[in-house]
């Protein structure tokens, strides 16, 4: 199944409009992955720069495929990832961070996606976790590949994910095919970030995500056209728990929306009462660089509707 992107300006974000294949009207997620945003290529200066703002019940992956950027959270990271790297961070109960680009690089081209965690963590503490370069899979001839969460092929990502999760970067020079033997229980998802692909036999264009459902033992990747293809490959076990996202929070109850809602626009006390904490030196960070943001972005006004948890 192919899953167009929508284009979408995040009230958390200025610059570059974001293409945003999940969730999608087909779908609304591919194992626990329940967002998948692709920036780029664009200009690092008209790149990522984002004030501080919140997180509940999910993990968020930062993956550059070109440019310069410094992760600040309010656990104290102080982060610059670069493409290679992986930056995982856990939001558990409630975290708060900020994400700006840096000078340096010509272009920045990124993917972020969020991972809902499950009922057993998504309450526990805040963490983030920043791996300096990952492994690299032994794939077939006219292909290389990272893997940025989980197993494949032998090969395990120390990335610390809470359900059975698999992300990997893989490129193809132009006309070659990779026949991947993955696990036949998890759902899959290609996203197209450079060339042309077939995935499975269907025709996914730059910027698009072919969706394969639980049951297939293999995927098979063609580099069509002239360019190499380059693909972020994600994959997990279907996830079944009904969440409630909203903003950038993940919850179960509309209830608790609300009482997050408010703790985050409370933000000037938010660190008396503990609920997100704050980043150190985040205001000064933004002026210097682009002074189009401010410090921190308060939620939008909820809608006028109970939210209800969905699969
Ligand atoms: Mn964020």
């Amino acid at each position: 199944m192919l899953l167009e992107p929508r284009l979408v300006k995040l009230s958390t974000r200025t610059g570059v409009e974001v293409r945003r294949t999940l969730p999608n009207a087909k779908l609304r997620r591919i194992g626990a992955w329940v967002f998948v945003d692709h920036f780029g290529p664009t200009a690092q200066t008209d790149g990522m720069v984002v004030a501080a703002h919140p997180h509940t019940g999910l993990q968020t992956m930062t993956w550059l495929f070109e440019g310069l950027v410094e992760h600040r959270d309010s656990v104290g990271s102080v982060q610059t990832i670069e493409p290679g790297q992986l930056n995982l961070m856990t939001a558990g109960r409630g975290i708060s961070h900020s994400e700006l680009s840096q000078r340096g690089p010509s272009a920045m081209h990124a993917a972020q996606l969020w991972i809902a965690l499950p009922e057993a963590t998504r309450n526990a503490a805040p963490s983030f976790q920043h791996l300096a370069s990952l492994p690299e899979l032994p794939l077939s001839a006219g292909a290389t590949g990272s893997l940025l969460v989980g197993e494949l092929l032998g090969v395990r990502s120390p990335a610390q994910v809470h359900s059975p999760l698999l992300a990997a970067e893989l490129s193809l020079v132009a006309g070659s095919v990779l026949k991947l033997p993955v696990d036949s229980g998890f759902e899959h998802g290609v996203l197209v970030v450079a060339g042309e692909a077939l995935v499975n036999g269907e025709q996914v264009a730059l910027t698009e995500l072919s969706f394969a459902a639980a049951g297939q033992a293999t995927l098979r990747l063609e580099a069509i056209g002239s360019e190499p293809l380059k693909v972020l490959l994600i994959g997990g076990a279907p996830f079944d728990e009904p969440i409630v996202m909203w903003w950038n929070f993940i919850a179960r109850t509309h209830d608790e929306i609300v009482q997050l809602r408010a703790a985050w626009n409370n933000y000037e006390h938010a660190e008396a009462d503990g609920s997100f904490g704050m980043i150190d030196g985040a205001p000064a960070l933004f002026s210097t660089f682009d002074d189009r943001v401010g410090g921190w972005i308060p939620a939008p006004d909820l809608p006028n509707v109970v939210l209800r948890p969905r699969v």
